[in-house]
Formats: structure tokens, C-alpha cells, sequence
């Protein structure tokens, strides 16, 4: 468990209402919507076993970045 705990990971998650998060890939805000149910993938970031940083990215955002930290978890 503790090496997982320290390797990125993302995951899936819908955007919240008031989300003002910005995607690592295309830089556009990562926006609610509520006719569409848009998601996002949160990834936390690890480097040399420490957290540096969470990144937000677009869902189709994050597949054209090819899954930089792995296939997102629903
Ligand atoms: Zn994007």
C-alpha cells in the first residue's frame, strides 16, 4: 500500500459547480456544465516518492495527453 500511496495516479471525477480548476493540457478552464455532465481527471503528482502538485485536465484533455499518469480510476 505505501508504494502505491506514492506514485501519481489520476482518477475520473465530474466537475463541480464553482470548479475554477485550469487543464494541464490545453489550458482552458476545466468548466461545469450541466447539460453536458462533464468530467475531468484529477491526477496527484509524484515525484521521487513525494507530492508535488494536483493537475486537472479535460477528460478527452487527458486522453490526448495519453494518459501521462495512467489510465484514470472511475
Ligand atoms: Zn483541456
Amino acid at each position: 500500500m505505501g508504494q502505491l500511496l506514492t506514485q501519481s495516479r489520476a482518477v475520473l471525477r465530474p466537475v463541480e459547480p464553482g470548479s475554477d480548476a485550469t487543464c494541464a493540457h490545453c489550458h482552458d478552464p476545466v468548466r461545469f456544465a450541466a447539460r453536458n455532465k462533464s468530467r475531468q481527471v484529477i491526477a496527484n503528482v509524484y515525484r521521487d516518492g513525494r507530492w508535488v502538485r494536483v493537475e486537472h485536465f479535460h477528460e478527452e484533455c487527458y486522453g490526448l495527453a495519453r494518459d501521462p499518469y495512467g489510465e484514470p480510476r472511475a
